[in-house]
């Protein structure tokens, strides 16, 4: 997520990057997303804080950063539970009304198609329609999806993977991904035989999907689950970097609640199966809202078991993180670092905030890949790091994006977005000759 505004680093090409025309911030259960979400309905952040028995942002974000969510959030039952995530999308997508201020005695009603967008009148239903057909079957997928989505923190989702039997060159989609998954079908099943499932659809207050749409959706919460680890699986082959001979360390840079607050010790292990025989990996969660969980120890100092991932965590900074600990030898330089949706073409103070970093990591010529979420906001990054001398070796679709489409919540009638929809790798800069092997990488 989004580093704060800090100082400027002293450097030589400290010049502020331009403005990206049209930036814009929205996919963000953050302070920036909040303020979005309130330009398009007003009233919606109030309601989600409502929902979540939340007085104000402040509040959430302390109840987020505190570890025992089960008892702030304080749900009495499962359908409680799911109808106040649903209430946070009801509001008539025509005239943005929020139910409070519909009409005495009206209630909001729902698209039937996709279960996802409510009207508070058949004459705003005519209206939207020419609108909303545009996206209606995608939203149809994305209202699935975020029950779904449940089964990843029960643990149902994701089923246990296979070690990879074919080298990471020949894994090239999530086609090829799933094909190495030995008795896929049977797992799948058991998923959708779950204790859970069952109590999702009849506490949902929604029709349950088709079996074919359900084997779907638990496949795209999978790939969802597993872009990230996948990511920086890729970077570290497009980078050639060898975990066969060394251990390897990967900073996560700008990480957030997004990443952190429901991360178990488990969730890169596909990292270790990509790279079966290396030399223990770790994965360092380095960012001001990394949220200080059970999971998020100290990185190392020594290194970790061979043959395994070890995630930690540290917040701050990135930039004051290097100085207090890499600089200290308190914790590895990394051999890679990732981004995911860092979002430093959003604004002019977030490119600000996020300047010693992109300096840093610039000058000390670190292979370095990041993620988008759409085409436009690389196009922006690409803009900024080219005003920065940065060199860019590769950008594109991702072809490891999460598959379940991510709506804006406020806004509907927009095309979804994915997470990790789209790359950019970059090392050192434009003048330096620094010699890259580049590995192959599918745009
Ligand atoms: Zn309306
Ligand atoms: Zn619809």
């Amino acid at each position: 997520m989004a580093e704060k505004k800090v100082p400027t680093a002293k450097s030589k090409s400290a010049d502020k990057p331009k403005l990206a025309p049209g930036a814009t911030s929205g996919y963000y259960t953050d302070s920036l997303g909040f303020m979005a979400m309130d330009s398009n309905v007003p009233g919606l952040s109030n309601v989600i804080l409502q929902k979540l028995n939340m007085g104000s942002f402040e509040e959430y974000r302390s109840a987020v950063e505190g570890n025992d969510l089960a008892e702030n959030f304080g749900f009495r039952s499962y359908s409680e539970m799911f109808q106040k995530m649903e209430d946070t999308y009801k509001f008539c997508v025509q005239c943005k009304k929020l139910p409070s201020s519909a009409p005495e005695g009206r209630s909001m009603r729902r698209c039937k198609r996709c279960q996802n967008v409510y009207y508070c009148s058949s004459e705003c239903h005519r209206e939207n329609w020419p609108m909303h057909k545009k996206f209606c079957r995608k939203l149809k997928l994305a209202a699935i999806d975020r029950l779904v989505e449940w089964l990843i923190f029960t643990g149902d989702i994701p089923f246990t993977t296979s070690p990879w039997t074919t080298s990471i060159s020949d894994v090239k989609t999530w086609d090829d991904w799933f094909s190495i998954q030995e008795n896929l079908e049977e797992k799948i099943a058991n998923i959708m035989a779950g204790r859970y499932i069952g109590i999702l659809w009849s506490n949902c207050g929604k029709p349950k999907p088709e079996n074919a749409e359900l084997r779907e959706s638990i496949k795209r919460l999978t790939t969802d689950f597993f872009t990230r680890p996948l990511t920086i699986g890729f970077a570290m082959n497009a980078f050639r970097i060898d975990p066969f001979t060394g251990p390897i360390t990967v900073h996560v840079v700008g990480a957030s609640h997004i990443e952190t607050l429901n991360i178990r010790e488990t969730d890169y292990d596909e990292l270790a199966k990509m790279f079966p025989g290396n030399q223990g990996l770790e994965v360092v969660m380095v960012g001001p809202e990394v949220v200080n969980g059970p999971v998020m120890r100290l990185p190392l100092t020594a290194y970790g078991p061979r043959g395994k991932v070890y995630l930690s965590g540290y917040k701050a900074l990135y930039h004051v993180f290097w100085e207090t600990l890499v600089e200290n030898q308190r914790a590895a330089r990394p051999d890679l670092v990732v981004g995911f949706h860092p979002g430093f073409h959003a604004s002019q103070g977030l490119t600000e905030g996020w300047l010693p970093t992109l300096l840093l990591l610039r000058d000390y010529n670190i292979p370095c890949l990041f993620t988008m979420y759409s085409d436009q906001e690389l196009k922006y990054s690409l803009q900024i790091l080219a005003e920065l001398e940065m060199k860019v070796l590769g950008a594109g679709p991702f072809p490891f994006a999460s598959c379940k489409p991510e709506q804006v919540q406020s806004d509907p009638n927009k095309p979804p977005v994915s997470s990790n929809s789209h790359f950019l790798l970059f090392k050192g800069t434009t003048w330096q000759d620094s010699e890259t092997d580049m590995g192959e990488l599918e745009d």
